[in-house]
This record gives structure tokens, sequence and C-alpha cells, in this order.
């Protein structure tokens, strides 16, 4: 995923739009693969000032996920915005090399860039729905696709000692 910001790199005050999508391929999170289930949409706004590029950008695309309570696939959509600050190496001040991304030439490559601005904003958890029932911890049946019967039989151990004692009156 690249742009070129020849147009804006000396002129204070010009900016420049790039709309751009592409294809991603999965990673992994920790123990979990990822995949994209869209291309990745990614509109760019680069504001050229007198200390550096400032870039708002706009991501959009939708990731498949396993939902963490129910253990099903399910497609995750993400919509993010976020805001850089890009920098020719040679005019970076020592804020901007620890904080900009560092330009050697007109041509930009930002996947990598784009790539963390998603990681960052991924849920800490996979949930399909907020009402995803999960799975029942007795017969591990999926509670959003079958009613089981497991809770209706259980039986509270107070209420057994209870019946118990009355028994033997
Ligand atoms: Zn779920
Ligand atoms: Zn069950």
């Amino acid at each position: 995923m690249k742009v070129n910001v020849a147009k804006v790199r000396y002129s204070e005050g010009e900016s420049i739009l790039f709309d751009l999508v592409e294809e991603f391929s999965s990673f992994d999170l920790g123990s979990e693969a990822l995949s994209f289930h869209a291309p990745v949409h990614v509109q760019l706004q680069v504001n050229k000032t007198n200390r550096a590029m400032l870039v708002y950008g706009n991501i959009q695309t939708e990731l498949e996920a396993t939902c963490g309570r129910c253990l099903e696939t399910y497609v995750c959509p993400l919509s993010l915005s976020f805001h850089d600050e890009w920098v020719f190496r040679a005019q970076a001040t020592e804020d901007l090399l620890e904080s900009a991304l560092l330009l050697d030439k007109d041509e930009v490559d930002i996947t990598e860039r784009i790539f963390e601005q998603i990681v960052l904003a991924l849920p800490m958890k996979f949930i399909c729905s907020a009402e995803c029932q999960g799975l029942c911890s007795v017969c591990g049946a999926n509670r959003n696709l079958t009613s089981c019967h497991c809770g209706e039989d259980d039986i509270n151990p107070r209420f057994a000692a209870l019946g118990q004692w009355q028994s033997k009156d």
C-alpha cells in the first residue's frame, strides 16, 4: 500500500487526499489466527505543515474472528480513525524521530503503519454479539443455536440436602 507525497512535500499548507484499497494477508495474534474478510480500505488526508506532514486517516475493513464465548467464526467489522505524523528523515526533530513515520523518498509504503493501527484497534476479546449466550458448561452445546435442558435438571445442592433431611423426618 503506497502513496506519493511529492505534491505536498515542499508546499506548506498544501494537502492531498488518498483513497486506497488493498488485500491484507492473515496474521497471528497471540494464539489466534485472524484473517481479513474484506480488503482494507484506507482514506488519508496529508497536510504539510512547517515541521512535518500531519496525516488524518480512516481505516475500514472486516476481520474473520472466533467468538470467545461460542467459539463460532464470525465477521467482525472494523472502522477506526487515527492521526499520524510523517517527516523526511533529514528534517526530523528529535521528538519526531521517535514518533513519526520517517520517509526517505516521495513514495511511502504505509502497509506496516496501517497494519499497526488495525492491531491497536482490535478488541481485547472477540465476541460475536453482546447477546451471545456462549456454550453450555455442562453439554457444550452452542446456546445461541439450541436450548439444551441441562440447566433445568440442575439440583441446587442446598435443596438436595434439604430434601434428604425432610425425608428422614
Ligand atoms: Zn458468540
Ligand atoms: Zn447443556
